[in-house]
């Protein structure tokens, strides 16, 4: 799990994970060409300084194959505090204690209590705090957000065993202290943590799982068997409010795993997850999706169920002619009330309609008489008017192709109005970094 309140940083830049050196590099560009401070109005300088300043730590990191490889494997910890500038490759580099503290933290290491770390005097000065929270992600989709649900699942988590109530020793029979350890719970050993560089690191003891004492066999709890805690199986509810929104945390308060030295068990929260729509498009309580139609009901007009509801409704639209409104491409129709519900009211968002206007296929006339029947129909076209002074002096005749997009436009010219959004960037990406320099 990666720390809390850390931007990703293959968000910042906004690629995968599996992104090529010349991927990251092409999306660092277009990233710092868009949040340049010369580059937005005035009142949006400083946010965009800050967004800017983040896209080129990024690639500074992101585009150095040496430092993907640390943050891959120990995150913003290898990087943060390591010197005064807090970049990589700053005086100190690599700060080994957050390296480690990372590494600890990550949660799994028995007996270590929901500390997640290893405090300089051993086990009997850890502070009782709360448990370790669980945190997981939740996958929901649109119509159980829209609808509400109530889930049920079997969880199995560790509780503290009733019968030596978590001591792991029988009734009277005393701990010993651990030799491995000399009772202090942790051992030291050595470990390589980058190219050529070794650190001495504090790891639980084996031998008595970080407590510093333990119970010789006869000794332990018959139930437990000397581990303290016992798996136990409960049903857990999960309650989604209708309106939900991702990222919005559902928590069950003290679920997670119980634990003897922690003063109450942790949370198990999860974090909701909303799976991508095919029909929909949400954005806070408001819904948006196409409004296909063909061309002759754009022009003619329809009365049917135009799109299936997240609760299964038909939503019936009426635009009948000869008075109703022609439909055009794009052009968008608002329905109220028809978007997600919001949270503990009967109010909900609306719903946008894109109209989307499935034209015929080419040929669909197939013969002259029909081509004359629809022109008869359709609204004359206008003489075309040119302007004083810009009627044509000679006509040419030309033949065209069609093409996909814009690509090819500019081709091979360095002229910065060529070709789609990217390849004018580069230019100008190019020296964004010593911008931020100054
Ligand atoms: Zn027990
Ligand atoms: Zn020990």
């Amino acid at each position: 799990m990666s720390a809390t309140g850390e931007q990703d940083l293959y968000e910042v830049l906004n690629v995968t994970v599996t992104a090529s050196k010349a991927e990251i590099k092409k999306a660092y560009h277009k990233a710092a060409l868009s949040s340049h401070p010369d580059k937005v109005p005035e009142h949006q300088r400083e946010e965009a300084d800050v967004q800017f300043k983040h896209i080129s730590r990024a690639y500074e990191i992101l585009g150095d194959d040496d430092n993907r490889a640390m943050y891959d494997q120990h995150g913003m910890a290898a990087f943060d505090k390591g010197g005064a500038s807090g970049f990589p490759g700053g005086a100190g580099g690599p700060d080994l204690d957050d390296i480690l503290a990372q590494m600890f933290g990550g949660g799994g290491m028995p007996g270590m209590g929901g500390m997640g770390g290893m405090p300089g005097g051993g086990p009997a000065e850890r502070r009782r705090g709360k448990g370790r929270n669980e945190v997981q992600q939740y996958e929901v989709t649109l119509e159980m957000l829209y609808k509400g649900k109530t889930t049920r699942f079997a969880s199995t988590k560790n509780v503290i065993c009733e019968h030596c109530k978590g001591s792991g020793g029988k009734e009277k029979a005393k701990p010993k202290p651990c030799d491995s350890c000399k009772g202090k719970g942790a051992t030291t050993r050595l470990r390589p943590v980058g190219p050529g560089l070794v650190t001495q690191e504090t790891v639980p003891c084996g031998t008595c799982s970080g407590r510093g004492k333990f119970y010789a066999e006869k000794d332990k709890c018959k139930k437990c068997k000397g581990a303290r805690t016992v798996k136990q199986k409960k049903i857990l509810e999960l309650y989604i409010p209708r309106g939900s929104r991702e990222g919005e945390k559902i928590v069950l308060a003290g679920e997670a795993d119980q634990d003897p030295d922690d003063a109450e068990p942790g949370d198990i929260i999860f974090e909701l997850v909303e799976e991508p729509h095919k029909t929909f498009h949400r954005a806070g309580a408001d819904l948006q999706a196409e409004l296909d139609i063909s061309l002759s009901e754009a022009l003619t007009g329809f009365h049917r169920v135009v799109v299936t509801h997240l609760d299964g409704r038909g939503i019936l639209l009426r635009v009948e002619q000869p008075e109703g409104q022609v439909l055009r491409p794009d052009q968008i129709l608002r329905v109220s009330g028809e978007g997600m519900p919001f949270k503990k009211s009967d109010a909900r968002g609306d719903l946008y309609l894109t109209v989307n206007v499935k034209f015929p296929e080419d040929g669909w006339l197939r013969n002259q008489a029909a081509v004359d029947r629809v022109r008869a129909v359709l609204p004359a076209p206008e003489p075309v008017q040119f302007a004083p002074g810009e009627t044509p002096e000679a006509v040419d005749e030309v033949d065209f192709e069609e093409v996909e997009n814009m690509d090819e436009f500019g081709g091979g010219s360095d002229d910065p109005r060529a070709g789609a959004e990217w390849e004018d960037d580069e230019e100008e990406g190019a020296e964004a970094p010593q911008c931020a320099q100054q």
